[in-house]
């Protein structure tokens, strides 16, 4: 169970303060579809950050199972994401000269031979482990992504616009592979976006405007 309490993220914008998230407040419960929605500049990526350990808040508390992470040193706090968070975004991130098998284990020290080759076959990438990335469709690349979060088996896998590059078609298959893989293997995940077809997917809508929370629907 994530619970953010009264989260505020500012930034200084010459002589103003910008709110980026103002005094946001969410339940998150395990294994839950979380879908965070809101226009460009709403906060999304901010309270994505804030909720995953890669920033820290001004005010307020993210809490996990009842521990604020907030009050984590940075040695802990690197800990706390390599143990429980892996991530998707929009761009790869692949490294170019390793091959698809080679990614996918580069932050796979949780799991086992059988275990790395279950997910790739679960994304259908069997037979393309010895190809590079340049090799590959946006879609593939996405899934070699998203081998590459799994095999770290997340306890919370976070999603900033991971179909924001890719064709209709091919970006509903990415969410069909994320939620397969969360049937299978159990994780939380928390996507960013801005596209509202993927709400269909969520067991719970969060519409965020100039750093607010609007609404939190529960599918
Ligand atoms: P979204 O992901 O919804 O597009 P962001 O969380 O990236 O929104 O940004 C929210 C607001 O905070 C925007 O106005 C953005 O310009 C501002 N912001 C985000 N990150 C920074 C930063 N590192 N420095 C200054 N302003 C930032
Ligand atoms: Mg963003």
């Amino acid at each position: 169970m994530i619970q953010i309490k009264n989260a505020i993220k500012t930034y200084q914008n010459g002589s103003d303060k910008l709110y980026a998230t103002n005094n946001v407040s969410l339940d998150i419960k395990d294994n839950e579809f979380v879908v965070i929605l809101g226009e460009s500049g709403s906060g999304k990526t901010t309270l994505m950050n804030l909720i995953s350990g890669l920033d820290s808040v001004d005010s307020g508390s993210i809490m996990y199972d009842g521990e604020d992470i907030c009050t984590l040193n940075d040695k802990e706090l690197t800990k706390f994401r390599r143990d429980n968070t892996a991530f998707i975004f929009q761009a790869y991130y692949l490294l170019p000269a390793l091959t698809v098998s080679q990614n996918i284990k580069l932050g796979a020290f949780l799991s086992g031979e059988n275990e790395i080759q279950k997910i790739i076959d679960s994304l259908k990438l069997t037979g393309k482990e010895n190809k590079l990335p340049a090799a590959l469709s946006g879609g593939e690349k996405q899934r070699v992504a998203i081998a590459r979060a799994i095999a770290k088996n997340p306890k919370v896998l976070f999603c900033d616009e991971p179909t924001g590059a890719l064709d209709e078609e091919t970006g509903k298959d990415v969410i069909n592979y994320i939620l397969k893989l969360q049937r299978e293997n159990g994780f939380t995940v928390i996507m960013v976006t801005h596209n509202e077809n993927i709400a269909k997917y969520a067991t719970k809508i969060v519409r965020m405007n100039s750093g607010e929370i609007r609404e939190i629907i529960s599918c």
